[in-house]
């Protein structure tokens, strides 16, 4: 990373691979005086808004500089002020040591105080009427098939906790039962209850357009395409999408304990709650929940185009190396030990000696993707566990006891 001395006053800006908005309303707090001597400076162009992952952004941030004085970023959102919603990329000046770990400090929401989330606000038969506000393929060209990263504006009046799912009832008539609408589709959701513009006025989605391809034919039937997944991914800015719940208990975050261990292991969109999961610990500053323990994601996709939020997962590597840790399996890509496909259990092997050790030491673990994932990654556990002479069975019942093991599969 470029920086310069203080004394030369000069601040290059370190662009972070990051498409920045500008919140509602930002303040900006003097730094402590004993910070003035920090050795270095830079000016950093900090990531406050938008998804940062998203290949191609909707918004076309402008550049602000404060560059004339030393000034820490505390940004704070003003939920009034929805309307002043004027996106910006900005550069302030700190010093390096904060500049490694810049977070979103916002609002908090009546939700931090809750005990209990909220479940099922809206029911199937008196959805919300929620709008698009963005949808962008997150993938790259080699990626096969589609994720697009779906952002719907709630208006505030659906809100939810990390972990937990929104329903979406696609438009048109259900074949089945002709005159009712389609039965509901659940979507984990995938921001955190601020929402990517960090002011709880949205939800975001992680969908994977679901195509299917006739085996006898060896090529796509349109006729037989899914029906959410498609009216989701082809969605504009704008248009309105019929949203029931929140629902899910099983993947909430557990914040008893800050210092805590999580270790994720998701497939394609099972990164969704994952991603919610990360942002509320390394992205916003929350004063309720102030993560100091360890976070650890597996994700499992095809190949390298075909990773989601990589560029998020980075930078929280990177400003944040002794609380995350992030490996990837690349199963078209990177071969396992015995020369097969690289899956995800195939990774949680390779770890395994550390991943029973944090178990015994209390760690969370959560499952999220694709059905199929579980039979192999268990399988796995059952064997390594075995040869550290331990029952799988009595050790599994031990973690569900324990509230310590989480699945949501679909
Ligand atoms: P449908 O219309 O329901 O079709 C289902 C499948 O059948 C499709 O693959 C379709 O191509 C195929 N099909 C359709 N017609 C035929 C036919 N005649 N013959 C053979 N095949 C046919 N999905 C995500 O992408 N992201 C998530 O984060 C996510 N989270 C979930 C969380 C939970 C708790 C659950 C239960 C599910 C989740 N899902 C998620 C899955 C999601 O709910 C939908 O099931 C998925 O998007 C497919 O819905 P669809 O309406 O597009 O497909």
């Amino acid at each position: 990373m470029p920086f310069v001395g203080s004394s030369s006053l000069v601040y290059p800006t370190v662009n972070l691979p990051f498409d920045c908005t500008w919140p509602q309303a930002v303040s900006l707090l003097p730094i402590h005086p004993m910070a003035h001597s920090a050795v270095s400076q830079v000016s950093v162009a900090v990531p406050v808004g938008g998804d940062s992952s998203i290949r191609r952004s909707v918004f076309k941030p402008h550049t602000l500089s404060f560059c004339g004085t030393l000034w820490a970023p505390i940004l704070t959102l003003d939920l009034s002020t929805k309307n002043a919603r004027s996106k910006y990329r900005y550069t302030i000046c700190m010093s390096v040591q904060q500049a490694n770990a810049p977070k979103v400090s916002v609002s908090p929401l009546q939700l931090e105080d809750a005990k209990e989330p909220p479940l099922n606000t809206f029911k199937p038969k008196e959805p919300y009427t929620a709008t698009i506000v963005s949808v962008e393929r997150l993938v790259g060209p080699k990626a096969p098939g589609e994720v697009c990263h779906v952002v719907i504006d709630h208006g505030g009046n659906v809100p939810y906790w990390e972990g937990q799912s929104y329903g979406v009832i696609p438009p048109g008539e259900n074949p089945k039962k002709p005159g009712s609408p389609h039965n509901v589709r659940l979507y984990s959701i995938a921001s955190t209850r601020y929402g990517d513009s960090f002011d709880g006025r949205t939800a975001s989605l992680c969908v994977r357009r679901a195509l299917y391809y006739d085996p006898e034919k060896g090529k796509e039937d349109p006729s037989k395409s899914g029906v959410c997944s498609n009216f989701l991914c082809n969605a504009k800015p704008g248009d309105k999408v019929q949203i029931t719940g929140p629902s899910g208990k099983i993947m909430l975050l557990p914040e008893d304990d800050p210092n805590a261990t999580h270790i994720m292991i998701a497939t394609g969109t099972g990164i969704a709650p994952f991603r919610g999961y990360l942002r509320r610990m390394f992205m916003e500053s929350v004063p309720k929940y102030k993560f100091g323990g360890l976070a650890w994601l597996f994700l499992g996709v095809a190949n390298s185009d075909s990773l989601l939020y990589d560029d998020e997962f980075s930078k929280y590597l990177r400003d944040h190396p002794d609380n995350f840790r992030y490996d990837t399996a690349l199963s078209r890509e990177q071969k396992n030990k015995n020369g097969g496909k690289m899956y995800v259990q195939d990774k949680i092997e390779d770890y395994s000696d550390e991943i029973f050790k944090l178990l015994d030491g209390g760690a969370h673990i959560y499952f999220c993707g694709l059905k199929g994932m579980m039979p192999g990654i268990q399988g796995t556990l059952k064997r390594v566990a075995e040869e550290r002479g331990v029952s799988w069975e009595e050790k599994l019942s031990q973690l569900k006891k324990n509230k310590q093991w989480h699945v949501e599969v679909y």
